[in-house]
């Protein structure tokens, strides 16, 4: 039996945060199914957004932000967003975070999509590795508990009131509860609910899903960002940073055809323009075996060495092209996920002692399209408010009593896995279901093909309690918990599929063909995804809209 004052699920950027944040004189645990710098966090490349020069403003990162989200995302989230950023740049730097500097000594800043000022703080192309080592730090200096390489299957809920987890402990597959006055999800996205992606393969959504499952609903899952530039067989991410540093995007015909799509921000226009951009360029055949070029040559070598280190190695090591000499083929990738589970400002979501921040929650900060660095910056603004705000939680409440019916329940569920003993491999149908997603979901969406997916994806639902796994032993079973992230991946696809066939306009990164335009009148809202017996089940909510009123979106 362990009990915490503070519980943290995740212990990528956001988690970690949030453990630093907690008053010393509270007990904080944090669990990661990897050991805390394998967390996806650590492959963050491009940078990480604040306006922290006079000549910048929280203001105009704002405008940016809201325009960036296509007027979903709710502006009081965004406001303490940009508001905060400078000083949390400026606490990371406290603590040792080594950001590029200009000549002048200045923090550096390069320009990133969406954004009307170069106010990307960045650690060369290895901005996530240099803050998770940062923050891994400050977690052992605070000596916080860490569960690492533990797997949390679900969520302990009494009374309607969040007290703790149930988790696997991989080193030796015994399955404990851990209570807590108050517990934080900072588990991440789902990228991994598509088949290729720029997300690690632990990306699978368990903390959306267990949130699901427990009955809190999950807000805006139809919006996935697509990044314009991944390798094309791998998915592998090239940072938008190399946009940033001036690189160019050109089709079969060489043509720069950002032109025709953002004349004024070309390249750097939002992910979501540039990647529809890229997309009907292929589809119209102007593409070089499936891809379009990214061209960094006239960056030369010296800036593409010193800026772009990982970048030169990514695509030399995954695509074979030296990018000093020759372009990089591309395509647009998933890549993030906006949705997740609701919270306000204090990272409350709608159920008493159940914090969530950074990319497994909804804030909203991104609405319908995240602009690339206001992820990390949401992990840290966000995490450390998620940290004090369940600090004050726990302070004021105290620890609860729990039945023993959860461990009973999820040994179960554990067990009825383990004892079967033929069936379905649990690989197979997590491709089945990533490649449909990305057949049927992807970047252009129609009624005739979502509505296709969703039977498809029914189909599959029914096979998952025949899943069967061969690894019968108990000390780091990873089938097993490949197992556990397929009930993770497909809650989430149901409720993304759905989500998005219901939305009948384009807005940000869903985007339909038979519904070409937003349609503010009847969709200026969030989606919310309860559970039920028959899959998901939707309400809405508003956007808070406080300072900005919604407006055409052009680059
Ligand atoms: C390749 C790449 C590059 C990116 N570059 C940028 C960038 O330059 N700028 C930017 O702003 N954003 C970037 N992003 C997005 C950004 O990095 C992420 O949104 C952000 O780091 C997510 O942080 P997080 O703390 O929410 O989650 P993560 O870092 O994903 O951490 C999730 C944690 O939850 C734990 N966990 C999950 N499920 C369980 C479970 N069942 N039991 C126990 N533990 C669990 C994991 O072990 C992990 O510790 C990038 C993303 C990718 C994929």
């Amino acid at each position: 039996m362990y009990i915490h004052d503070v519980l943290i699920v995740g212990a990528g950027l956001a988690g970690m945060r949030a453990a630093v944040a907690v008053p010393k004189h509270l007990n904080v645990g944090i669990i990661s199914k990897v050991h805390p710098v394998r967390s996806h966090s650590v492959a963050a490349e491009g940078g990480i957004n604040a306006a922290i020069r006079e000549e910048d403003s929280w203001e105009s990162h704002m405008y940016d932000t809201v325009k960036g989200s296509d007027w979903l995302g709710d502006q009081d989230a965004i406001e303490i967003l940009c508001k905060s950023a400078p000083e949390d740049i400026m606490t990371l730097e406290c603590m040792g975070a080594l950001f590029s500097r200009d000549p002048d000594g200045q923090i550096a800043q390069r320009n990133f999509g969406g954004l009307g000022f170069p106010r990307t703080c960045y650690v060369a192309d290895r901005t996530g590795h240099a803050l998770v080592h940062l923050l891994y730090e400050q977690l052992l200096k605070r000596d916080a508990k860490v569960y690492e390489e533990w797997y949390v299957t679900s969520l302990i809920v009494e009374e309607g009131i969040c007290c703790g987890v149930v988790v696997l402990n991989l080193f030796t597959g015994e399955l404990s509860t851990i209570r807590a006055k108050s517990v934080i999800l900072a588990t991440g996205g789902y990228g991994r609910v598509y088949l290729i992606s720029t997300n690690g393969l632990i990306n699978t959504g368990d903390g959306m899903a267990m949130a699901y499952q427990a009955g809190v609903p999950l807000q805006d899952l139809e919006f996935v960002q697509f990044h314009p530039t991944t390798l094309k067989s791998t998915g592998i991410l090239i940072t938008e940073g190399a946009r940033g540093e001036g690189g160019y995007l050109f089709n079969s015909r060489g043509e720069r055809f950002m032109e025709k799509y953002a004349p004024n921000a070309m390249e750097l226009a939002s992910r979501d323009v540039v990647s529809r951009a890229e997309y009907q360029e292929i589809m119209a055949g102007r593409d070089i075996e499936g891809c379009v070029m990214l061209d960094l040559r006239h960056l030369g070598k010296e800036k593409i060495m010193e800026k772009l280190p990982q970048i030169w190695e990514l695509s030399l090591t995954y695509a074979g092209v030296d990018p000093i000499e020759a372009p990089i083929p591309i395509t647009p990738g998933v890549h993030y996920s906006m949705g997740g589970i609701p919270t306000n400002v204090n990272c409350e979501t709608p159920m008493p002692g159940l914090y969530a921040a950074g990319e497994c929650a909804c804030a909203s900060v991104h609405g319908a399209n995240r602009l690339g660095g206001n992820a990390l910056m949401e992990t840290i603004v966000y995490g450390r408010r998620a940290g004090e705000f369940a600090a004050q939680y726990a302070e004021e409440h105290e620890i609860k009593g729990i039945s023993n019916q959860h461990l009973a329940d999820e040994k179960a569920k554990i067990v009825a896995i383990m004892d079967r003993r033929d069936g379905e491999r649990i690989g197979a149908i997590r491709d089945e279901i990533g490649t449909l997603m990305a057949e049927h979901f992807g970047i252009s969406r129609t009624k005739a093909r979502m509505e296709a997916g969703e039977e498809k994806l029914a189909a599959i639902r029914a096979r998952i309690p025949n899943v069967y796994i061969q690894d019968q032993s108990k000390v780091f079973n990873l089938e097993l918990v490949d197992a556990l992230q397929l009930l993770s991946i497909i809650d989430l696809a149901e409720v993304l599929a759905k989500g998005a066939t219901i939305r009948e306009e384009s807005r940000g990164a869903h985007s339909r063909s038979d519904f070409p335009d937003r349609d503010d009148e009847n969709w200026m809202k969030h989606t919310l995804a309860y559970k039920s017996e028959e899959g998901p089940r939707f309400e809405y909510k508003p956007v808070t809209i406080t300072k900005i009123p919604p407006a055409e979106r052009k680059y």
